[in-house]
């Protein structure tokens, strides 16, 4: 069946999700084309893009790399250059786009995928930040204009690819794979004094560092138990996580009759873009899949929460509901952004987390504005928490 082409605006191009993405666009250039392309500083890289794949709209939000790109006309001259926050919006609303690959890091992606969302588009969700922040908004903007939802965080595809066909009254819960991070087996006692560079190495998958550090900490963990509650809108006494070393099977939903089902691919991002940017149809994957030719074992146990406080803040967040979850999320962000330049040690993330926490009134945000404010006061009182042992 000839299927058309989809015109893919990518944000966050030079990032991992988009080098992940521009691998699947390169396979599948005669199904998909890549009209737009943005970045936050990288404006040489992001340059070599539009260079190689003839991108018409690029943009960077960082004032200073827009201006010293247009200065030094980096760009090939077909590329049309943007600079700012507010050009991503104009970015990913063009008429033309069909889907949008959310792959920035934080709430910036918030307010063009809410745009993109009214108008309909498909969106590839990578980005976190827009379901934890945005939840219940973004839920129900894409129900009023009918834009899919494409999750591509790989435990929600693979979550997603095993509730097609099956309606929601037949699962039972969904359970979420998680590496464990590389301090899995370390010693609870040494994680105090863990140092970013050890933090920023992950033993699967290869990932920017703020998502790194968070499946060290497992605070990744507990923003994709956010995400499956906005996504599959089931309870968090539903949403179960097990601790599974080898990232093979992606997460597993069971049924009420006991079945479970999975999803499996070698640990690579590929896989899930891919799956998002053709959907529905299926197509040769960029790389190899699993031989089971060659013996191979897998691990699942489950995680002990005194290890990882994050993942126990989560719960606790998920449960209180409304405002917790834009605060977990901020802190987190803070937290891990400090530990990296060293003003803060590992085990003051979840510190920080739970003190933000703490001072919430249990208020619950009626607008996107409302909720962007109590991030950027979570984000100030994070900043504002003194180490005890740095
Ligand atoms: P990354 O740090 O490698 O890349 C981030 C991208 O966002 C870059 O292109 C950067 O230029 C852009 N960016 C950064 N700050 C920006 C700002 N203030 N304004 C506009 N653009 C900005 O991050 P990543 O690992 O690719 O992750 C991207 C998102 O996808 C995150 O939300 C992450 O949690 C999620 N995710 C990533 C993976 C993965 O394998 N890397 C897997 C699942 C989900
Ligand atoms: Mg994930």
């Amino acid at each position: 069946m000839k299927v058309a082409r989809k015109n893919v605006v990518l944000l966050g191009a030079t990032g991992s999700i988009g080098a992940n993405t521009l691998r699947v666009l390169r396979k599948h250039q005669n199904k998909l084309k890549l009209i737009a392309v943005t970045a936050h500083s990288n404006d040489q890289k992001l340059a070599d893009i539009c260079q190689e794949f003839k991108v018409p709209y690029a943009t960077l939000t960082d004032s200073s790399a827009y201006k010293r790109a247009k200065a030094e006309g980096r760009f090939p001259s077909e590329t049309q250059l943007f600079g700012g926050n507010d050009a991503l919006i104009e970015i990913s609303t063009l008429e033309e786009a069909d889907i949008i690959v959310l792959g920035v890091v934080g709430a910036c992606g918030l307010k063009p995928a809410l745009a993109a969302i009214d108008m309909g588009k498909e969106i590839a969700l990578a980005n976190k930040e827009l379901l934890v922040l945005g939840g219940s908004f973004v839920i129900d903007a894409a129900k009023r204009s009918g834009s899919r939802l494409l999750p591509t965080d790989s435990e929600h595809n693979a979550i997603f690819q095993c509730l097609e066909g099956h309606c929601n009254e037949d699962v039972e819960k969904l359970i979420l794979t998680a590496s464990g991070g590389q301090f899995r087996d370390a010693p609870i006692q040494k994680l105090d004094s863990v140092t970013p560079a050890d933090a920023t190495q992950h033993p699967n998958w290869s990932m920017g560092q703020k998502i790194t550090v968070d499946s060290a900490t497992m605070a990744n963990k507990g923003l994709e138990l956010f995400e499956a509650h906005w996504l599959f809108n089931l309870e968090p006494s539903r949403l179960e996580v097990v601790l599974h070393p080898q990232s093979i099977a992606h997460s597993f939903v069971q049924f009420v009759d006991g079945s479970i089902l999975g999803q499996f691919t070698p640990p690579s991002m590929t896989f899930a873009i891919q799956h998002c940017l053709l959907y529905p149809h299926r197509s040769a994957s960029v790389e190899p899949t699993l031989d089971f030719k060659q013996s191979m074992q897998w691990d699942f146990r489950a995680p002990d929460l005194a290890r990882y406080p994050c993942l126990k803040l989560a719960y606790e967040s998920l449960y209180t509901g409304g405002n917790a979850l834009a605060i977990y999320n901020a802190s987190n962000e803070i937290a891990v952004e400090r530990f990296l330049n060293g003003s803060i040690n590992y085990l003051d993330i979840p510190r920080i987390i739970d003190w933000c926490l703490s001072n919430d009134t249990n208020s619950v945000a009626t607008s996107v504005e409302a909720l962007i404010e109590i991030d950027a006061l979570t984000r100030k009182l994070a900043n504002a928490f003194k180490s005890s042992s740095v």
